[in-house]
């Protein structure tokens, strides 16, 4: 195996590692497996380009204020770049280069003809009128309009940004262009060109995947005893889709604070009262905190909210033999780590909510074609992309006597380094 040179350092307990620093870790990692040189390792430490913008919007009291945004595009090696805008008060772009690195890598496992992109806006949703975000999301597109566009980088919803704001997006994007460009983006309402199955897509993937580790497993998916971290678009339709399976969803939480409740939560009771940031804390009036829901006991594990939340200052505290990240980088490497000593079976962001992108592509062929998909048609595709990735992941970390992400990652830089390679970019 050759070495790739090592120059990130090593986390220490009071100074963990970035997510840029826990993306180039493991991606050193793969890049020696597969026997590469350091040109690979190079050429996908950081982003190929990276914008940062200012954005001057108009406030309702009549004042303007200024925001900061970030487009990071990792790698275009296979085709326009891709992935979500999220807006939320503690991005960083830091965080925003590791989230486009991880795009790359969900849409290489998935055979998506794509590179990885991600943006994202400092700014905090809950205090902005409608108005208000309607001002920030158009904004946002007039600031990095150069960089994107349907062949070139094709943004989707990610953390506190929906639909509606991609309505408001296109728009923009179709305004300046001067032609209508559905195309531009995804997750769209569906009379504005959006796909059937996107708004669940994500959850639904985590949902194929789980499937599929009750297989392996042996473990029935109505006995399984399950907590949900988060109840956004993806925890709140993953613990709706689970709850009509027959699984006890015992946990799940907001911001603000958790439920939990042995005998099962009522979640379409949930559905019906969350607001649109997935609030439901403040129904109930015995709630516990985040971090005491991840260390309850329960059988599958769900971080869907944020990065960061499994560390190693909480990991020897768990009890769940089998976790899903349907966030991305909820568990930190080096927690990873200890958990999988213990036999803990983690299957990775990457992997497992890629359904959000894989339905983002089908929107965007959808698009070009001016043909639209019927949901029965949308699902079956999701699944079997879903459950193919899941299948080869999980065999190259047996072949390659690695953990699933390791193994993710040397599927996901195999399919970006042949890429590469042909077009001449590394040796
Ligand atoms: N933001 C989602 C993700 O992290 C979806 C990206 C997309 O649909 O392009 O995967």
């Amino acid at each position: 195996m050759i070495s790739v040179k090592q120059e990130v350092r090593t986390s220490h307990a009071n100074t963990p590692l970035s997510p840029l620093e826990e993306f180039q870790q493991i991606l050193r990692e793969s890049v020696s497996k597969l026997n590469y040189t350091q040109s690979a390792y190079e050429l996908l430490k950081e982003p190929v380009r990276f914008l940062s913008v200012q954005i001057p919007v108009r406030m309702d009291n009549g004042d303007i204020k200024i925001f900061t945004g970030y487009r990071s595009q990792h790698n275009d090696v296979i085709g326009p770049t891709k992935g979500g805008i999220r807006f939320h008060p503690e991005v960083t772009p830091d965080e925003v280069k590791a989230l486009s690195g991880w795009m790359s890598l969900k849409c290489g496992i998935n055979d998506l003809p794509y590179g990885g992109g991600k943006g994202g806006v400092v700014c905090n949703p809950r205090e902005l009128s409608f108005e208000e975000l309607e001002r920030l999301s158009r904004g946002y597109v007039r600031a990095i309009s150069q960089v994107v566009g349907p062949t070139k980088d094709i943004p989707a919803p990610d953390m506190y940004t929906n639909s509606q704001v991609m309505a408001w997006m296109m728009d923009e994007y179709s305004r300046i262009r001067e032609f209508d460009s559905p195309g531009f983006i995804t997750g769209k309402p569906i009379v504005l060109g959006g796909s059937y199955g996107r708004e669940t897509a994500t959850a639904k993937g985590v949902l194929y995947t789980l499937q599929l580790v009750s297989e392996l497993k042996n473990i029935p998916v109505d006995q399984m005893k399950i907590i949900i971290q988060g109840f956004g678009n993806v925890g709140s339709y993953l613990a709706n889709f689970l709850y009509e399976q027959g699984a006890k969803i015992i946990g799940v939480s907001d911001v603000l604070g958790a439920i939990y409740d042995e005998r099962g939560i009522d979640i379409p009771y949930l559905m019906g009262k969350r607001d649109s940031f997935g609030t439901i804390s403040n129904l109930y009036r015995n709630t516990i905190t985040n971090k005491e829901l991840l260390e309850k006991e329960c059988d599958v594990l769900i971080p869907a909210a944020i990065g960061g939340q499994i560390t190693i200052e909480n990991v020897n505290r768990l009890h769940a033999d089998i976790i899903i990240e349907a966030a991305n980088g909820p568990v930190t490497r080096e927690a990873s780590k200890i958990l999988q000593k213990k036999g803990t079976l983690i299957v990775p962001d990457v992997v497992a909510n890629a359904g959000g992108v894989i339905v983002s592509y089908f929107e965007w062929c959808q698009n070009n074609q001016g043909y639209y998909w019927d949901e029965e048609l949308v699902d079956q595709r999701l699944k079997e992309k879903i459950q193919g990735s899941f299948k080869n992941v999980y065999e190259t970390s047996k072949r390659y006597r690695v953990d699933m992400k390791a193994a993710a990652y040397i599927v996901g830089v195999k399919k970006i380094a042949e890429a590469a390679r042909f077009r001449g970019w590394i040796d």
